[in-house]
């Protein structure tokens, strides 16, 4: 049984189709991403998934449970950030973490969470002083009360610096590794490219691909690049990696050749150079970016 079960779900608001037949499976244990640009619909799908809204068609099953049917048994086992989270900012870090723990009807150490989260020395202070980090931090925390096995995150790294975007992303490798499903959204392609084992891309309410990012690369011919570092690099070198059958591209600068070539011949373009005289200093590859699928299958940034 798949932890998340997305089948045909349709979604209107009044003429707008905001989800247009969509169907995806988050397997157990995964950090599955939803990405597209903005409206796409991804706030809408994770709504949907949640039972926060009426769907006019599918059917959605979260740890086995119909989420409309049998809607509190499915909720149970959900750790959820919204898009833009908000406390009450009078109350303490703590306190706000022990009003949730008692909505959720949960014996929690929220101490305990808040010191997992960096934010102990800040416990006894109103979240209305807090910074947007640690107002993510605190909202992540939030999320994980009761110990859910499936966290849904509306764009976790939305409006933080880099740092803050980081030990978001940490955080969610971290859960992860601990046997923690994560369904998150995202614009941010690095981002879902670094943490995703698996990604549907979302344009107008549709699912334009979904595979491993790896997969998404093959299918649509993005090949892997090289860069290969010489000690003295030369046209002559250059000309012979251009003759290897299976290069798609390569060039010089400075002293690397960089090379766009079927995976199957990356041996052959190190023999070619070897061949032809040249020195390898260092040799990397780099897998296809996701923005490069990104732009390939909606057509824009
Ligand atoms: P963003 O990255 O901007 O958050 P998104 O991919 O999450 O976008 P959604 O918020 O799910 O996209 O929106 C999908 C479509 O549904 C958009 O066309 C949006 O304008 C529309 N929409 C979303 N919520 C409502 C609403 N409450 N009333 C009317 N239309 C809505």
């Amino acid at each position: 049984m798949d932890t998340i079960e997305v089948k045909d779900l349709v979604k209107k608001y009044g003429d707008v189709v905001a989800i247009d037949g969509i169907s995806f499976n988050v397997k157990k244990g995964e950090i599955f991403s939803l990405l597209g640009p903005n409206g796409a619909g991804k706030t809408t799908t994770i709504k949907s998934i949640l039972g926060l809204i009426r769907i006019d068609g599918g059917e959605i099953k979260v740890n086995g449970k119909d989420i409309f049917l049998n809607g509190k048994e499915a909720k149970k086992n959900i750790g959820y950030l919204p898009e833009m989270p908000s406390f009450y900012e009078n109350l303490t870090a703590l306190q706000t973490l022990q009003f949730f723990a008692e909505l959720k009807g949960v014996d929690e150490d929220c101490m305990a969470l808040l010191k997992e989260f960096g934010l102990e020395d800040a416990a006894n202070r109103r979240v209305g002083t807090f910074s947007k980090g640690m107002m993510q931090r605190l909202a992540l925390a939030q999320c994980l009360i009761g110990k859910p096995n499936l966290l849904i995150l509306d764009e976790p790294a939305s409006g933080l610096d880099a740092i803050g975007a980081y030990e978001v992303r940490k955080k969610i490798k971290e859960l992860n590794e601990k046997g923690v499903t994560i369904l998150f959204s995202s614009h941010i392609l690095s981002e879902v490219q670094e943490i995703s084992h698996r990604v549907a891309i979302l344009n107008k309410g549709k699912i334009v691909a979904i595979d491993t990012i790896e997969n998404l690369g093959k299918k649509f011919e993005l090949h892997p690049r090289l860069r290969i570092e010489l000690q003295r690099p030369s046209s002559y070198v250059l000309n012979f990696v251009k003759n290897v059958k299976g290069i798609e591209d390569a060039k010089m600068e400075g002293n690397v050749i960089e090379v766009i070539c079927n995976p199957a011949v990356k041996t052959n373009v190190i023999k070619a150079i070897e061949e032809a005289g040249g020195k390898i200093i260092d040799f990397k590859t780099i897998e296809p970016s996701l923005e490069e699928i990104f732009i390939k299958m909606v057509g824009r940034k």
